[in-house]
């Protein structure tokens, strides 16, 4: 089977969220910037505290998960129902909203770097109004496979295939059955990965721009940008312009209507308005 193919290039693009967090933004950025069941995917890194010291203080979810992956800094997670949670350095937190979270997510630095991801996937209707719950993974729980042919690849969520091993990342159980790996490849490497026919996948180059696809038509993906996959077939990229690094997402697609308002993500107008409603009125957990 041929590999999947770069269907669609999704920049990002500078924006700025919570009390003032500067972010690049690529899937969400417009409303027609999703890849069902994923909604949304930040960047966000500076080594100026102006950038993100204000953080994101208390504020609502409903309908969707929220999944956040540090790669340097620190971030304290609070929610209202008195769950604490450190986000470190090299680990992530997997958060389902379901009916409703109010939480802060606020920086516990005040010089460095502060560097990661924050991605939102879609919940299937039937779930949008499960009780919240979350998973806080520490970096030593992620996996790290070092690749034959140099790299590595750190599985947060499904698994990869090493020759006839599975190593399976912490996150499993999830319906929309995501993949979420973070590669790292040296100039001319190259990375392999079947997906689940029918998945969507798509793939964030944070540093370096890949080539994707068999070597014969393989097409180029710049840096800070989302880059939709099409096809059935394995994920093939190339490290061909200098070493890169990326994060490779997937999972089954819900085809599902999408009506979202900020931080509420539902599948009708009245789902959306009774949201607001709720968290007017303090019902919305
Ligand atoms: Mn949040």
């Amino acid at each position: 089977m041929s590999s999947r193919r770069l269907q669609q290039i999704i920049p990002s693009v500078a924006t700025s969220d919570g009390a003032g967090v500067s972010l690049r933004r690529s899937l969400g950025s417009v409303p027609e910037a999703r890849v069902d069941p994923f909604l949304m995917l930040d960047e966000f890194s500076s080594d100026d505290p102006d950038d993100y010291i204000a953080g994101f203080p208390s504020h609502p979810h409903r309908g969707f998960e929220t999944v956040t992956y540090m790669l340097d800094g620190h971030m304290l997670h609070e929610d209202h129902l008195g769950n604490r949670g450190d986000l470190l350095p090299g680990g992530a937190q997997w958060m389902t909203a379901g009916r409703g979270i109010i939480h802060s997510e606020m920086p516990q630095q005040e010089s460095g770097r502060m560097r990661g991801f924050q991605l939102w996937i879609n919940l299937p209707a039937a779930e949008k109004m499960k009780p919240a719950s979350y998973c806080d993974i520490r970096p030593e729980q992620i996996p790290t496979v070092v690749l034959p042919g140099g790299g590595e690849v750190r599985v947060i969520a499904g698994s990869i295939a090493v020759g006839d091993r599975e190593v399976a990342g912490p996150v499993q159980g999830i319906s929309t059955e995501p993949l979420y790996m973070d590669v790292r490849l040296p100039s001319g490497g190259s990375f392999s990965q079947p997906v689940t026919p029918g998945h969507s996948a798509f793939v964030y180059a944070y540093e370096g721009s890949l080539a994707i696809g068999d070597d014969a038509d393989a097409r180029p993906l710049p840096a800070q940008s989302a880059g939709v996959l099409g096809g059935d077939g394995p994920v093939a990229i190339r490290a061909a312009d200098g070493p890169v690094r990326f994060l490779l997402l997937a999972a089954r697609p819900l085809h599902e209507p999408v009506v979202q308002y900020g931080p509420f993500v539902m599948n009708t107008r009245e789902e959306i308005e009774q949201a607001v409603d709720d968290y007017r009125n303090n019902r919305l957990a």
